[in-house]
């Protein structure tokens, strides 16, 4: 997936990606707390822009993964947007660099660069996407979770527990500021 400098244009272009299953498969590998299961290729487009040197990179596209809510722990289709906008620049040669620009060049993070005149657009993709994954999907916004006693998934019915116990530690806390 490189891009060569000369192909973008100045107005802006739609480059459309087919990110493979297992490439996906790859990079999703140990991402995140739960498990992303990735269930065929996805083809995303991605739009790019020269401006002199620099190279504007944009995404609006949603990927689809299997996964497991973190809340009620069922299977399901987890959809996540990966919307970005990063500049590349090209990579400054260090003996042009004094000290204090790589000092500066360590620090800035959103900071990306290109070498030569290839555009590497697999190393953008595989970080923004690892970004863009949550932490704790849920399977819906207003997921119930379990029951903390009974173990029953609450979006399914309600077990009767008595949940609204205080823990017996904060209890005991409540007894000492009391006196
Ligand atoms: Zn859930
Ligand atoms: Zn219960």
């Amino acid at each position: 997936m490189y891009l060569k400098l000369t192909e973008i244009s100045e107005d802006g272009q739609n480059v459309d990606q087919l990110l493979k299953r297992s490439w996906l498969t790859e990079i999703l590998k140990g991402a995140g707390s739960v498990e992303f299961k990735v269930v065929s290729d996805q083809s995303v487009a991605i739009r790019v822009q020269r401006m002199g040197l620099d190279i504007l990179v944009n995404s609006n596209f949603k990927l689809e993964f299997d996964s497991n809510c973190a809340a009620c722990l069922t299977k399901f289709r987890l959809q996540v947007p990966v919307v970005f906008s990063t500049t590349l620049r090209p990579k400054p040669k260090q003996a042009d660099m004094l000290p204090q620009d790589l000092e500066l060049a360590a620090e800035d993070l959103v900071e990306q660069f290109y070498e030569g005149d290839n555009i590497d657009l697999t190393k953008i993709l595989r970080e923004q996407i690892i970004l863009a994954l949550p932490m704790y999907p849920r399977c819906k916004e207003d997921c119930r979770g379990l029951c903390s006693a009974c173990g029953a998934n609450l979006n399914e019915r309600e077990c009767g527990c008595n949940r609204g116990e205080i823990d017996p530690r904060w209890a005991a806390l409540k007894t000492v500021t009391k006196n």
